[in-house]
């Protein structure tokens, strides 16, 4: 059954309202380099990318994405620019003056919850003078505290911390908003979701969702844990517009995105390893996520393609089951794309890592861009990597900051030795 949802638009861009999915990406440049930033959104566009969303952390970014803004406009680009604002309504209100669309976070909208009905009054105000749309923009980790007392972090709490806004929404008759629940736990994505839609349907509201799992690092693993959980949405006809997120170029992230549509096309017949990783999550993620599939029972491996050999199929079938959580047989990554907030090489870290790391089966590490959000969510990591800017690195063990200031070329080596020195 599909979710019958509203239009929404961002520029352009029509989301929701039976209208096609789109596939969208996050620029990881600085959004204070403008030459730059505009040439990957042109690259992004190139690649087929529906809509970018660019970090804005105060008014000198909302200026710069003004300029990007008038630099792809005087070339003919009219791709919908998106603004993502945590920790500053103030922010997301200018923002919303010159981008197509503003994300904000409810767990870091407002520090003071008495101030959010007047906050967004405001928001809504400026969004319609400018005709701005909005998403309200959960993630997993990143909670706000009372549903935090209330909820724990889970599916519920996710789900709740969306409706509370979405009311506001619809008290203050503002419908130009998407919504997106996203985590890097595959299960509690795809929960949050179905739980969203259904009380959504049960209030008769219709805001269009964007879908995503947060964090969820690169390479196959990556790539994975993305289709899994956005794939198996996506046939249950939930879902207006996506993002893959990987620790790669963003234009990995459309590349890849685009081999998930249209949801009906026949997959049977796989050429490449992407090919896979789509038509295994189409025939296999549903029931091997809700457990409908007993995993221990298939053959090895369960999944064909001409290309590759019995050995790297059934490795392969590991990742897949490690992805829907049925079983953990190698490290779990966690690992964000990075955006205008990092400071440093994330992609060679996340390799760097990896490459140390790959005996710890069962350990989950993260490896995130920022101080600033990377804390919150890293989720339950057992163990996490912080860029803290300037060459430093923070090291953690769950949520506690265990080594502050570790300079980036020793990081590695200390990630390890804490790992094994907790794991004795
Ligand atoms: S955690 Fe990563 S993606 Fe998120 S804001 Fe920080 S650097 Fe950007």
């Amino acid at each position: 059954m599909t979710m019958k949802t509203h239009t929404v638009y961002a520029g352009k861009l029509a989301i929701g309202g039976g209208h096609p999915i789109s596939v969208q990406t996050m620029c990881n440049t600085d959004t204070l380099n403008v030459e730059q930033s505009v040439a990957q959104c042109m690259a992004l566009v190139r690649e087929g990318a529906q809509m970018v969303r660019l970090t804005t952390q105060g008014p000198s970014q909302v200026i710069a994405l003004a300029q990007i803004k008038e630099k792809l406009r005087l070339q003919g680009v009219d791709i919908p620019l998106v603004a993502d604002v945590h920790f500053s309504a103030s922010t997301a209100m200018e923002a919303a003056r010159v981008a197509d669309k503003v994300r904000i976070n409810p767990g870091n909208f407002s520090r003071d919850r008495s101030r959010v009905n007047e906050l967004l009054a405001e928001l809504f105000g400026i969004c319609r003078q400018h005709n701005t749309s909005l998403r309200i923009g959960v993630n997993h980790g990143s909670l706000p505290s009372h549903i935090l007392e209330t909820y724990g972090n889970s599916a519920q709490g996710m789900c709740q911390a969306a409706l509370e806004y979405l009311s506001i929404c619809r008290k203050m008759d503002f419908p130009h908003v998407v919504v997106s629940l996203k985590s890097s736990n595959t299960r509690i994505m795809v929960q949050a979701n179905r739980l969203l839609a259904q009380k959504m349907e049960a209030l008769r509201m219709d805001y269009p969702l964007h879908l995503g799992v947060t964090e969820s690092g690169s390479d196959r693993q990556g790539r994975l844990k993305s289709a899994v959980g956005i794939i198996t949405l996506l046939k249950e006809g939930i879902g207006d517009t996506f993002r893959v997120s990987l620790t790669e170029a963003p234009e990995a992230e459309i590349r890849f995105g685009k081999l998930f549509l249209p949801v009906t096309k026949d997959r049977s017949q796989p050429v490449s390893w992407d090919e896979l990783i789509v038509s295994a999550s189409y025939q296999w993620a549903p029931g091997l996520l809700d457990g409908t599939i007993d995993w221990q029972k298939l053959p090895m491996p369960f999944v064909k393609a001409p290309f590759a050999s019995k050995e790297e199929l059934t490795d392969f079938c590991m990742d897949l089951l490690q992805a829907t959580r049925c079983v953990f047989t190698r490290p779990e990554y966690i690992s964000c794309p990075g955006c205008g907030r990092t400071k440093f090489n994330l992609e060679e870290t996340v390799r760097q890592v990896k490459k140390a790391t790959s005996h710890l089966n069962g350990c989950t590490i993260a490896v995130m861009g920022c101080i600033v959000n990377g804390p919150g969510e890293m989720a339950d990591a057992q163990y996490g990597y912080v860029g803290e800017g300037n060459g430093r690195v923070t090291l953690y063990k769950g949520k506690t900051p265990v080594m502050r200031g570790i300079p980036q070329n020793e990081a590695v080596e200390r990630l390890l030795e804490l790992i094994e020195s907790q794991q004795k």
